[in-house]
């Protein structure tokens, strides 16, 4: 390995200052877990890494403010699954920590390192966009906040400049919204998902209110599904509708091949899961 510079700034502005926007050897490491993989791959060789464990403790809590639920960067995937005001408000969000690989990775992976590495085969970033999540972005200009699913510009790329920080994602108040999410994986349910379905929905009079459909680990990027979106619209949960939503979604993704299958494949596979990832988000609430 080439050698690198390891700093370890004391605050969240520290660390900002520390970056350089022109600069893609230097990057800010957190859990490491994603970034130490692609430095032994040889895809990345930095020339200095800017640890962000020692900086303000409050970027690594979960807290509740009024109906939202704000989740620092700094929080393990870990601290996610056992926080208790998660599970008593966001349970699919608890429910989709215990798939995503393991207890060791999840122990020290962090939620900003989870939703700044780009890679749509992820898990968190398909929850939180369903169910309306923001994340708040530090740079030295200031803050600014954007949708979860406005964060991917591309296969592992965001609107992130070079020296802008995660520090927070905020889930706002559920107000009875139906959500779930599904990871279908080819191999273990624990294993990397050849397909993942997020959804989100009020349920009004025995119909489909302002749902919000996310797709990710088929498509180039975690993508929200406009179109089909729009056919849920309204819709009362039955077959025929359901199978209506899962034909605009096939026709509406972008879908690519990967090594966990094929475009065909994962085409079919969305149409299934659609309709399931309704059904389930109604019937648990
Ligand atoms: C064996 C294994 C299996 C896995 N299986 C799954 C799985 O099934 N599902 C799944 O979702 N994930 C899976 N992962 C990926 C794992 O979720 C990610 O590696 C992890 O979430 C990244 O978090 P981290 O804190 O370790 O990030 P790091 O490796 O520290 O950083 C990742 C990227 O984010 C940047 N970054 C980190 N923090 C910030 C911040 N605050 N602001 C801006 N940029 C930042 C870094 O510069 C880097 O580019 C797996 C990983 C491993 C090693």
């Amino acid at each position: 390995m080439i050698p690198f510079e390891m700093v370890e700034p004391q605050s969240l502005q520290e660390a900002v200052s520390l970056l350089d926007p022109e600069e893609p050897t230097i990057r800010p490491v957190a859990g490491g877990t994603a970034l130490m993989l692609m430095m032994k791959a040889g895809v990345f060789q930095p020339t200095r890494l800017i640890c962000l464990h020692a900086i303000e403790p409050e970027h690594a809590r979960i807290t509740v403010s009024g109906e939202a639920l704000r989740i620092g960067a700094m929080a393990t995937l870990s601290d996610v699954e056992h926080d208790a005001n998660v599970a008593a408000r966001l349970p699919v969000l608890k429910r989709a920590m215990r798939t995503l690989s393991n207890v060791r990775v999840r122990n020290v992976a962090r939620v900003g390192g989870a939703l700044a590495h780009g890679d749509p085969h992820m898990d968190l970033p398909p929850v939180l966009a369903a169910l309306g999540a923001k994340v708040s972005v530090a740079g030295p200009k200031g803050h600014r906040e954007l949708p979860v699913e406005a964060l991917y510009s591309g296969y592992y790329e965001t609107v992130l400049e070079k020296n802008e920080l995660i520090t927070s994602v905020t889930v706002p108040a559920r107000n009875g919204r139906k959500a779930t999410y599904m990871k279908v994986t080819s191999r273990t349910a624990d294993d990397w998902p050849a397909l993942g379905v997020a959804v989100s929905f009020a349920h009004k009079d025995g119909t489909i209110r302002d749902p919000i459909v996310i797709v990710s680990a088929a498509t180039e990027k975690l993508t929200r599904m406009t179109s089909t979106e729009k056919e849920l619209q309204g819709a009362t949960v039955d077959d025929k509708a359901l199978a209506r939503a899962g034909e605009a979604a096939a026709a509406e993704a972008q879908i690519l091949a990967d090594a966990h299958g094929t475009a065909a494949y994962k085409r079919e596979l969305l149409k299934v899961y659609l309709r399931r990832a309704v059904r389930q988000a109604l019937a648990e609430g």
